[in-house]
């Protein structure tokens, strides 16, 4: 990936009038181009590596600094793409906030995850310029050719099925589609699980009051999170320790400890919330305590919600990463905010604490495709 980015380093551009095939805002290949050159890999049976790209959260971006400089973020995204791939490949705008790359005779699985990652690893390191303090990530899914799909309809269907388990496993990160993990993926069921909080907020409550014993509800709810945001490690943590532990058996760590309780509660905000996207960027100055305690943790970003009501502390839910970063959403802070406020609801009206509750073993669980 040293050598520089250049269309015509590839058969099908050299000569070819690209006067209308490229994008006019981003400057790269224009998306019916793009098409055209894979369209012609694949008759030409030339293998290939189809790489989909998204920018995370980019609707923020939007909202936040307006339509004209979301423009430049997009055209400096693109040109950001062009630079990493260098000679291997070629991108395209293909649609919104989304490229597509293709790596010409690279399918190794080895070479693809190398790109991908060099790709990924760096973005957050662009810088826009006068849009001071913005840092984007993007997620991407591959599909290869002919390996996964004979035709392009079937590679963009299996890189969006990598896409959107990207997207669900917290973003910021590249899947390249293996059929043993992603087959059954089914994106319109992703995309429904994707947007309906409402029915997610409806399961908080569902769970939690299924049963008269608060810790059986808990118990529940936790696993279920673990399992359907994929995240490595979930639990409530008192002054007394850890319970209700849930560890997904591809964290990093396996052996987590309760992390500083004082040191933790000073930066919840006025919701009971605190998060953090990438605790490798945190400063030790501003978080001197809880940096060590993250840290000797392996937590790569953390998400945590005090519990309370009426005035009583109880503790706090935990939800950590370990090794990847997550960029935390909406939907699951949301989640997180409305379980800890009813779970110090049920104990207030149960006059119980969450030491009160009988210690459960620590659950692992079964690796998830992915
Ligand atoms: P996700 O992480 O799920 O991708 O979240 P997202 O907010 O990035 O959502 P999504 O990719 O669905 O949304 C893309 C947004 O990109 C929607 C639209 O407002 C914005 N967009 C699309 N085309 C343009 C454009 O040409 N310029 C600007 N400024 N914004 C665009
Ligand atoms: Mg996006």
């Amino acid at each position: 990936m040293n050598k520089k980015y250049d269309v015509n380093n590839f058969t099908f551009f050299k000569g070819r009038d690209l006067k209308y095939g490229r994008d006019n805002l981003t400057g790269v290949l224009a998306r019916e181009e793009i098409i055209s050159y894979v369209r012609h890999l694949i008759e030409k049976n030339v293998p290939f590596s189809f790489a989909m790209v998204d920018i995370d959260n980019f609707k923020m971006v939007n909202d936040t600094l307006g339509h004209q400089k979301g423009d430049r973020v997009l055209s400096m995204a693109a040109q950001y793409l062009c630079e990493k791939v260098g000679s291997a490949g070629v991108v395209g705008r293909f649609g919104g906030d989304e490229f597509l790359i293709v790596f010409e005779n690279m399918t190794e699985y080895k070479d693809v995850w190398t790109v991908g990652h060099e790709i990924n690893m760096n973005i957050g390191a662009l810088r826009f310029g006068e849009i001071k303090g913005l840092s984007i990530t993007v997620t991407m899914g591959i599909s290869r050719f002919p390996l996964d799909a004979s035709t392009y309809d079937e590679l963009v269907a299996l890189a969006d099925k990598a896409l959107y388990r990207g997207k669900m496993k917290g973003r910021n990160c590249f899947i390249i589609y293996l059929p043993e993990k992603h087959k059954d993926i089914d994106i319109t069921k992703e995309r429904e699980r994707k947007y309906t909080s409402t029915h997610l907020c409806a399961r908080v409550f569902h769970y939690l009051t299924c049963s008269e014993d608060i810790s059986e509800g808990i118990a529940l709810l936790i696993k279920q999170f673990v399992s359907y945001f994929m995240v490595d490690h979930m639990c409530i943590q008192t002054r007394k320790g850890i319970n209700f532990e849930v560890i997904h058996n591809l964290s990093k760590n396996k052996q987590f400890v309760p992390i500083d309780y004082d040191g933790i509660n000073a930066y919840f905000n006025n919701l009971g919330l605190v998060y953090f996207n990438k605790v490798e960027d945190m400063r030790e100055e501003d978080y001197t305590e809880i940096l060590r305690d993250l840290r000797a943790q392996h937590i790569s970003s953390a998400l945590y919600c005090k519990i309370s009501a009426f005035g009583e502390e109880y503790g706090f839910v935990r939800v950590d990463m370990t090794d990847t970063v997550r960029i935390w959403q909406s939907t699951e802070m949301d989640l997180i905010t409305i379980t800890a406020h009813l779970i110090g609801v049920l104990l207030h009206y149960q006059g119980k604490t969450l030491d009160d509750l009988p210690r459960q073993d620590v659950f692992i669980m079964a690796t998830e495709p992915d």
